[in-house]
């Protein structure tokens, strides 16, 4: 696939909501909405939940609402609302001018329970939360009225109002509606839909002392937005009858109807919001953007591109039934993304030092590198070639194991786009063994490009830097934060995490010119996969590099 942002596969919803236009059934009017809670940062799953309820607004000519569902005051904040804002603009979505509060509707909420009070379909109940929960009854039992079920109205009323005006501490009442204790959907049996919460909320501050149910705040959002296609995760299958219920019974303006699809879950990565949270607050990661994280800002932080997660949640379609994607197909997407839009430069990950014998101290000459193989438009570079280089540590071997066709003593290789060297000897270091340094003589009529060169038959070839001519830069490569592919599906995904998911490599070299590189810029290092550049960890004119992806998929590989 070479296009990275090919048009986006049907899908069932998709499939409903063109039959809906078709019939006429919502007047012609597409509008579907994003409801994030803002107590923690995007997550790749959201992005699934965002391409589908942005790109349904794209593509049939409708809008759809950016809305914060924040009617949990406790756990919520702005440090999370403004992410969010910026994350969704990021992946390449606009609300325009439909940016919208749960918190906006407190009001009419409140108003609509006042009605359904009034109207006997609600009703106050003093019951403490566990007594309530010993009503419930469960699936095979059907629940016990409270006593306070058939209080009359009037007196319903006069608690409400006084819940509102904060005469009861928290968990003294709670407003439930009233359906059927004896319903096989437990969301049907009398479900609260006020409780008191002495919190103030991050944007109403003090004003409201009782806080609406997300399923009521929910159904009543939607509506009053004139939502068309409520879409929402599985989980919420059962709890459609009591959205419904909710927008028969209030005066709402819209009619909205709920889909459900399956949620994204990824091989290697758990994404609940508590246990980022948990990451986070227990330092095993540096921070909600740690390239590790399967947070969007921590994706892009990595390397990952807005065009590279679209493709994702193209790829991966949308359906009901429960799946777990391998992560290796979100690696993928990235590379086909980059593949096409990263330019190649050459950066030395683990150098070691190359001395060329018989070429005169102090020399220098020009090679020619092109940006990018396959794109001659984009222009080549020249990279300064001269006695002294370093290469790949692993581009040497003492002694070779059978196939290894690049450096080792009497072996000859091409140093990519320059010359065929022949390996004359090394020295080690007397304490640990390693090797410090490699000699080798050139071949002065091998250089590349010019007439003859080909005929030095090589199987290595290996890339190159001068060391007087290049920087120093550090590099960080990244391993899956988790070495167990479910660790969701753990009672503790902590002894699952990996611990060598993060290797620093702070004495790499890069061609000079990287030095300019700005933060977020992308670039193919030859034979070493796709970085980023992170200006946030970056300084004094020497930058740090995060491995977004390999250049092929290791892991399908046995390790
Ligand atoms: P939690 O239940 O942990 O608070 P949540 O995942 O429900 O988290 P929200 O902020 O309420 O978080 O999610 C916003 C929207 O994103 C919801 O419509 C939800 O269905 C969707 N969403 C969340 N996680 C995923 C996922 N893994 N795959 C697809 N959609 C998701
Ligand atoms: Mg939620």
């Amino acid at each position: 696939m070479s296009n990275p942002t090919p048009a986006p596969a049907t899908n069932f919803i998709r499939n409903v909501v063109s039959e809906d236009l078709a019939s006429g059934k919502t007047g012609g009017r597409i509008a579907t909405r994003f409801p994030p809670e803002p107590n923690g940062y995007l997550h790749i799953g959201h992005a699934k939940s965002i391409c589908l309820n942005f790109g349904i607004a794209r593509d049939f000519g409708g809008v759809c609402h950016m809305r914060f569902d924040d009617t949990n005051p406790a756990k919520e904040d702005t440090e999370y609302a403004d992410s969010i804002l910026d994350t969704v603009r990021w992946l390449g979505f606009d609300w325009g001018e439909h940016l919208y509060y749960a918190s906006d509707y407190f009001e009419r909420c409140y108003q609509y329970a006042e009605a359904l009070i009034k109207a006997g379909k609600a009703y106050v109940d003093g019951l403490s939360a566990d007594e309530i929960r010993a009503h419930r009854g469960n699936l095979t039992e059907a629940g016990k009225n409270s006593p306070w079920r058939d209080r009359p109205a009037e007196e319903s009323l006069d608690l409400f109002r006084r819940m509102r005006a904060g005469e009861f501490v928290d968990g003294a009442y709670v407003l439930r509606l009233k359906i059927d204790m004896a319903s096989p959907n437990l969301n049907l049996r009398d479900p609260a839909i006020y409780r008191i919460r002495h919190v103030p909320h991050w944007r109403t501050g003090t004003t409201w002392c009782v806080y609406p149910m997300y399923d009521y705040a929910h159904a009543i959002s939607d509506a009053e937005e004139r939502i068309t296609h409520s879409i929402c995760t599985l989980e919420f299958e059962d709890h459609r009858p009591l959205y419904d219920w909710v927008v028969e019974n209030t005066p709402v303006p819209g009619r909205p109807h709920q889909y459900e699809f399956a949620r994204l879950n990824l091989t290697y990565t758990v994404m609940s919001k508590r246990k980022l949270l948990e990451l986070v607050e227990e330092g095993h990661v540096n921070g909600w953007d740690d390239p590790r994280m399967p947070t969007l800002v921590g994706l892009r932080r990595r390397g990952y591109t807005p065009e590279s997660i679209r493709l994702f949640c193209d790829r991966i379609g949308v359906s009901k039934a429960d799946s777990l994607i391998d992560v290796s197909v979100l690696e993928d997407c990235l590379r086909t993304d980059l593949n096409e839009r990263a330019v190649r430069r050459i950066a030395v990950l683990d150098p070691v030092r190359l001395v060329i014998e018989n070429y005169p101290e102090g020399q220098s000459e020009n090679c020619e590198v092109p940006n990018h193989p396959q794109k001659p438009e984009w222009g080549s570079r020249s990279i300064p070639f001269s006695r002294e280089l370093v290469i790949e540590r692993e581009d040497f071997m003492a002694e070779p194991v059978k196939g290894f066709f690049r450096l080792s003593p009497g072996a000859e290789v091409r140093l990519r786009y320059a010359y065929v060297v022949k390996c004359t000897g090394f020295d080690t270091d007397p304490d640990t063994g390693a090797v410090t340094e490699v000699r080798c003589t050139y071949h002065p009529d091998s250089r590349s490009g010019t007439p003859g060169a080909d005929a030095y038959k090589v199987k290595g070839n290996i890339h190159w830097l001068s060391l007087e001519h290049s920087s120093e830069a550090e590099v960080r490569l990244y391993d899956r934060l988790f070495s167990d592919p479910n660790p969701g599906g753990a009672d503790d995904y902590r002894p699952l995490l990996n611990p060598h998911s993060i290797q620093r490599r702070p004495d790499c070299r890069i061609e000079s010119a990287l030095v300019q590189a700005r933060d977020g810029e992308k670039f193919q290092f030859e034979r070493n996969g796709y970085f980023s550049m992170d200006g946030a960890a970056s300084r004094d004119g020497r930058p740090v590099f995060n491995r977004a992806v390999t250049l092929r998929d290791s892991w399908a590989k046995p390790r």
